[in-house]
């Protein structure tokens, strides 16, 4: 087990910055993910911790040691990539032990690990078989025991469920969460999933651009993100321009340009001395915070009103999309209770946005 320390890195392709200034400390034994869309730096900043790419500038570490320039081989990183990088003609029992034949360990030893290892995956009944006749679930958890069998510091995985249907892909994240709890190891998981990120990690650092905009644990991302862009990306949310308009009490007052009223909000972390009139501000709401009713609501502050212009049932949950003041469409989110609860297209309603549930922000 191990700490892994980056301290300022950099890395440029050319006159691409592929990573920007990250600075991160990841705890041993921690869940830690990498979220962001493609190509903002996840699998370079992945491959910098593995050694396949040394930065440009600033230090990788694990626990005290700088690692920065120290090759792959000797890390004692595992590694699982988003094709798996499997020998194909080999069998299951060869993919596994390869690891533990380049590191020159006897056969005996050798079987017992691998044997080990993939009863952990439950692939021990596929020992015999080769890699090219499996199906893609159990090609991950070759991968997995791949990585695991050399008995890794620090697990790195690349995006390892994208190339699995939905369902699978539900199974694996609880498959490979058992495995990460039951060994106690340092886990780096990169996914542009956010709900992989939020099932998954105990703690995420959102990337985009090369830079890291937030880090903190799934709730802490989901309920205070720091920017419009952590907003959007993680999760759905409402986001409407406002400005500053004066404090009361405990209550910020804002005017909303594109609703044409005040929004109220209580927000008892908020800095109120940090607002300024010119701030370029932004609010969000989660659809599951926002009520839509078709009478009045008895709230004075934050009540609008408008149409329904599209419901989407999803199973679970029912969206309502509503217009109001002609252009501007807020989402809400309910829990599926019944026919006789949904809305129907057209409906005049009025929209609540509960002051607690808004959060104010800068835009990225
Ligand atoms: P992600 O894994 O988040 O999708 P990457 O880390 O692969 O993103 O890429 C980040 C940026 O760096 C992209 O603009 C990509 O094109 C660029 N990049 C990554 N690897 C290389 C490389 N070997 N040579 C040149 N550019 C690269
Ligand atoms: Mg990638």
């Amino acid at each position: 087990m191990s700490t892994v320390n980056l301290s300022t890195i950099t890395k440029s392709f050319g006159n691409v910055t592929a990573v920007n200034d990250l600075d991160l400390l990841i705890e041993e034994g921690e869940f830690f993910t990498f979220l962001g869309p493609s190509g903002c730096g996840k699998t370079t900043t992945l491959r910098m911790i593995a050694g396949f790419y040394y930065p440009t500038k600033g230090k990788v570490k694990f626990n005290e040691k700088d690692m920065t320039t120290v090759p792959p081989e000797k890390r004692n990183t595992g590694m699982v990539f988003q094709n798996y990088a499997l020998f194909p003609h080999m069998t299951v029992f060869e993919n596994v032990a390869f690891g533990l034949k380049v590191r020159k360990i006897s056969k005996s030893d050798t079987k017992k690990r691998v044997l080990d290892v993939l009863k952990k995956v439950r692939l021990d009944q596929y020992m015999e078989r080769q890699v090219s006749q499996l199906s893609g679930g159990q090609q991950q958890r070759v991968a997995l025991a791949r990585a695991l069998v050399i008995e890794p510091d620090i697990l790195l995985l690349d995006e390892p469920l994208s190339n699995l249907d939905a369902r699978l892909r539900d199974e694996m994240r609880t498959e490979i969460l058992r495995l990460q709890r039951e060994y106690g190891i340092t886990t780096i998981y990169v996914t542009h999933d956010q709900v992989e990120a939020l099932t998954m990690s105990d703690r995420i650092a959102v990337f985009n651009h090369g830079v890291c905009q937030q880090i903190g644990t799934p709730t802490e991302i989901y309920n205070k993100p720091v920017n419009d862009f952590v907003a959007e990306f993680i999760g759905e949310t409402t986001l409407l321009p406002i400005s500053y308009e004066k404090t009361s009490g405990k209550e910020l007052i804002f005017r909303s340009k594109t609703l044409g009223d005040f929004i109220y909000v209580k927000d008892t972390e908020l800095n109120i001395a940090t607002y300024d009139e010119n701030d370029d501000l932004v609010m969000s709401i989660r659809p599951e915070a926002i009520q839509i009713d078709y009478n009045q609501i008895t709230s004075e502050k934050n009540v609008f009103k408008g149409q329904v212009s599209l419901v989407q049932f999803t199973g679970a949950s029912v969206h309502t999309y509503i217009t109001v003041n002609e252009d501007v469409t807020i989402r809400t989110t309910d829990l599926n209770r019944g026919p006789s609860t949904y809305f129907k297209e057209g409906t005049e309603v009025s929209v609540y946005m509960p002051e607690d549930q808004i959060r104010v922000i800068p835009k990225a």
